[in-house]
Order: C-alpha cells, then sequence, then structure tokens
C-alpha cells in the first residue's frame, strides 16, 4: 500500500484510457480514471464508430441504384437525417454504457470530471473541487479538432464534432482538408445527396497514401460528383444576406454553401493540463514528449494514444496501453510497435493500405517491383456501375519481401486487416504466389499478380 490515493490515475476516458484502466484495475490496483466529456472518448463517441454508422447510412442511395440491374425494383426511396442521428445517438449510448461498466466491473473508480495536473503526483478533479494523489498517472487526453482560429468567420464553421450533430441535414457543404476525415465526410454527406465540395491546399488528396490510391479515388469521388478544388484555402467565411454561408478563398473563387466543415488535422489536446506544473515536457504541437516506453520526462508520469502525436488511431492508443501495463505493471519491458499499421480510408470507394506506398519503397529500397491491378469488380458488372479497383503490392527486389500493400475498392479495409498479418510476419511475394486464390472475390487478384508491371529502381521507373 502506498501513500497515494491512487495506484493509477489516468487523465481522460477515450481508447487508450479505458483500456489501461480496465486492465490495471482488473489486476487488483487502485484506479481512478477522469473523463470529462463522455465514456469512450474520441473514437466511440465522435470519432469512429459514428463515422462508420453515417458511411453505411450514405451507401443505401447506390445499392437501391444497383439492385435494378440484379432484377430489383425497389420503391420510392427517402432519407430521413433525425431517424439516423436518433438511432446514432442510442447506439453510442449503449456503446458508452459498456465502457462505463467495464470500467466498473474491473474496479476502477470513474470520475466523470476534468482533471488536472497540480503537481508530479496531485491531480485536481475541476467539478469537486477535490485534490487527489496517484504513484502513477497516464495523460490520455487525446486530440481536439484544428478550429483554424486564425481563419476569419471560422466560428461559423463546424468540425467533426458537430458533423455528428447537425439539426438539419444541410443542401450543400464545403469542407476543407484533404486528410481522412476531411475525405471521408465528403463522401458520406454526398451520398446522403448533399451538394458537396472538398477543397484543399495540396496537389492531390491525402497526402501520405500510395499515390494510386489518391487519383483512384480522387476519380471516384468526382465521378459520383464531389467538386474537388486542390492547391486553393478558404481565407474567410461570412454568412451570405440569402442564408448560409460564402467562402472566399485563396485563389479567388467564392463559394457558397449551406455548412462549412474543417477537417484541418487534430492537436494534441494538452492546453490547461497543468503539464508545466507537473514538469512534463511538450513538444512544438503541445503533444506529450515520450520515450519508446510511453514514459514522460517525469518517470512516473506516462502518456499514451493522439496526445503523443505518434500514430492518431484507436488500435494504435490501445496497443500503448496494453504496452505500458506489460511495462509497468507487469515488468515486462514493452515498447509500442509502430511498424506497419493496417489502416483504412471508409471513403467510398474505401481505401485499405499497409506498408510503405510506392514513392515510400522507391526512396527506402535501391529496386522494387509494383505489382498494380485495376479492374471493374464483378458486382459493377450487372449493376451497371462505372467503378474500379485499383490493388496494388510494392515488394524490395532484393528479398522479395512485400513491403506495401494498397486496395482501393470495396471492403478493402477489411482485406487491409488480412494483409497487415501477412505483411507483419514478413512475407514474401514468392508466399503470395503460392497461395491459392479464393474464388471468385476481388480479393484473388492479390494473388494472382504474377508479373511485375513496372520496376522502379534508383528512383527511375525502367520497365
Ligand atoms: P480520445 O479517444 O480522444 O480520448 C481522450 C479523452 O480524454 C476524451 O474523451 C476527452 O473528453 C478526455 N479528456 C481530455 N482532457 C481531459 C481532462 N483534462 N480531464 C478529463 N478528461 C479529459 N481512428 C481509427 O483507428 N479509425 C477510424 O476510422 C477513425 N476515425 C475517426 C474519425 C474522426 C471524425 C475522428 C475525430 C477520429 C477518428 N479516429 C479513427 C481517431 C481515433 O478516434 C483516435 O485515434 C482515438 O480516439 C485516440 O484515442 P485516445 O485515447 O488517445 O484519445
Amino acid at each position: 500500500m502506498t501513500a497515494y490515493d491512487y495506484d493509477l490515475f489516468v487523465i481522460g476516458g477515450g481508447s487508450g484510457g479505458v483500456r489501461s484502466a480496465r486492465l490495471a484495475a482488473s489486476m487488483g490496483r487502485r484506479v481512478a480514471i477522469a473523463e470529462e466529456y463522455r465514456f469512450g472518448g474520441t473514437c466511440v463517441i465522435r470519432g469512429c464508430v459514428p463515422k462508420k454508422l453515417f458511411v453505411y447510412a450514405s451507401q443505401f442511395h447506390e445499392h437501391f441504384e444497383d439492385a435494378a440491374g440484379y432484377g430489383w425494383t425497389v420503391g420510392e426511396s427517402r432519407f430521413d437525417w433525425p431517424t439516423l442521428i436518433a438511432a446514432k445517438d442510442k447506439e453510442i449510448a449503449r456503446l458508452e454504457g459498456l465502457y462505463r461498466r467495464g470500467l466498473e466491473n474491473a474496479g476502477a473508480e470513474l470520475l466523470d470530471t476534468r482533471a488536472v495536473l497540480t503537481g508530479p503526483h496531485e491531480i485536481r478533479l475541476l467539478k469537486t473541487e477535490k485534490t487527489v494523489t496517484a504513484e502513477t498517472i497516464i495523460i490520455a487526453t487525446g486530440g481536439t479538432a484544428n478550429p483554424h482560429a486564425s481563419l476569419p468567420g471560422h466560428e461559423l464553421c463546424i468540425t467533426s464534432n458537430e458533423a455528428f450533430h447537425i439539426e438539419e441535414l444541410p443542401k450543400s457543404i464545403l469542407i476543407a482538408g484533404g486528410g481522412y476525415i476531411a475525405v471521408e465526410f465528403a463522401n458520406i454527406f454526398h451520398g446522403l445527396g448533399v451538394d458537396t465540395t472538398l477543397i484543399y491546399r495540396g496537389k492531390e488528396i491525402l497526402s501520405r497514401f500510395d499515390i494510386d490510391m489518391r487519383q483512384g479515388l480522387h476519380k471516384a469521388m468526382v465521378d459520383k460528383g464531389i467538386r474537388i478544388v486542390l492547391t486553393d484555402v478558404i481565407e474567410e467565411v461570412t454568412k451570405s444576406p440569402a442564408g448560409g454561408l460564402t467562402a472566399r478563398t485563396k485563389a479567388g473563387a467564392t463559394i457558397a454553401a449551406d455548412q462549412v466543415m474543417l477537417a484541418l488535422g487534430r492537436d494534441p489536446n494538452t492546453v490547461g493540463l497543468g503539464l508545466e506544473t507537473a514538469g512534463v515536457a511538450v513538444d512544438h504541437r503541445g503533444a506529450v514528449v515520450v520515450d519508446a516506453y510511453s514514459r514522460t520526462n517525469v518517470p512516473h508520469i506516462f502518456a499514451l494514444g493522439d496526445v503523443t502525436d505518434r500514430v492518431q488511431l484507436t488500435p494504435v492508443a490501445i496497443h500503448e496501453a496494453m504496452c505500458f501495463i506489460e511495462t509497468v505493471y507487469k515488468n515486462n519491458p514493452t515498447a509500442p510497435d509502430h511498424d506497419l499499421i493496417a489502416t483504412a480510408v471508409f471513403s467510398q470507394p474505401e481505401i485499405g493500405t499497409v506498408g510503405l506506398s510506392e514513392e515510400e519503397a522507391s526512396a527506402k529500397f535501391d529496386e522494387i517491383e509494383v505489382y498494380r491491378a485495376e479492374f471493374r469488380p464483378m458486382k459493377a458488372t450487372l449493376s451497371g456501375r462505372a467503378e474500379k479497383m485499383i490493388m496494388k503490392l510494392i515488394v524490395n527486389a532484393a528479398d522479395r519481401k512485400v513491403v506495401g500493400a494498397h486496395i482501393l475498392g470495396h471492403d478493402a479495409g477489411e482485406m487491409a486487416q488480412l494483409l497487415g498479418v501477412s505483411l507483419k510476419a514478413g512475407v514474401t511475394k514468392d508466399d503470395f504466389d503460392r497461395t491459392m486464390a479464393v474464388h471468385p472475390t476481388a480479393a484473388e487478384e492479390l494473388v494472382t499478380m504474377y508479373k511485375p508491371s513496372y520496376r522502379v529502381k534508383g528512383g527511375e521507373r525502367i520497365a
């Protein structure tokens, strides 16, 4: 028994915080976890989960259209936004309840309050004005949507937070940003019948993804009717006399829309957290600086998840939490492994990806082989939908290892999860070649691309 109120105090009840608190409590540690908004955090309450529900909602329009080619006559269809919001809210409340119960059952104390550090071992609970102490502290406060405060009229805009609660579905929306959140919401709103424009300062959307995925998705989105404006930014947003908003861009365009959504990145959530008081160092972006074991410069204070600005994804925050438990409570120092993280963009079509893009691989290795297939998926034949699937394997010519796998098309996220296992196991192209295909599937293309489409040597495409 220590002299502290708790063995472990976790600030933030999101993906990383909940997992670490629950596991530590289930091991008999005296654990408290503070959450200022809703347990479950960004992912459950206003991130991955409600977003994916919205993605499903936005796909039905195409399903109804596609059905005709298969002989179905679908009656008149109508979408009701309040019904979707109510159903989504009910599901999120259910999940929040599960998170709360999981913590309670493990024996953790749930504190519905903002918590700030007031000393190296001291935490102030703002709701009760009580101060408590803990031997070990985890900062798992996540990130916040960048409000772009320097943009005149930013207060008229929404971020992803509000997008989940808009009272009325807008007729038109302008989304600023080229990252996965911007792209996913552009597809969601378009699928729900909203006139959608995406504006991004870069030359192509999704800057860190493979170029074929970026260009392929761009084309698919434009073909659907989403407007994409590149190399331009919004400089001012004002209210239009006729109602709605008007955005003026740097290139001189004027874009009118009912809503303007800013999806311009996420900042580590450390403002006002008392980190200076506790002596915890942050970097230039305000992210908590940690070592390989998620330990801050104050040895008994750890930080994990988005607040550390390593890889901002839910499974990563959870993995870091589990590594914390191994390191601190199981005497088994375990550094989170951030290599080869499979991930998806839930655009329409989806992107699933793991490993290096062609550009990254060609910069890293002397010679790479690129296996690329572009084809019309079987389902699109009878539906008549003009859509293409792209699959790409990047292989290091020196040892035949598959160093990147990228898919654009239906269920790409599901496929990426399984490819993630293979690449993590160090699979070679020869392993792909001797794997029997599952027929008829789209994924079989991955094991039937026997000849490289081209090679890249010294950064130059050679054949
Ligand atoms: P969070 O889940 O953000 O939790 C932090 C919690 O701390 C919050 O609940 C916050 O209220 C609380 N908090 C903050 N400060 C305090 C304080 N001082 N006191 C008490 N509580 C505090 N990731 C994926 O892997 N796949 C996806 O498809 C995906 N989609 C996303 C879509 C959107 C729109 C967004 C915004 C994010 C998405 N993410 C996705 C990212 C994912 O949500 C985050 O990576 C993940 O939630 C990070 O977990 P975390 O524990 O670090 O922080």
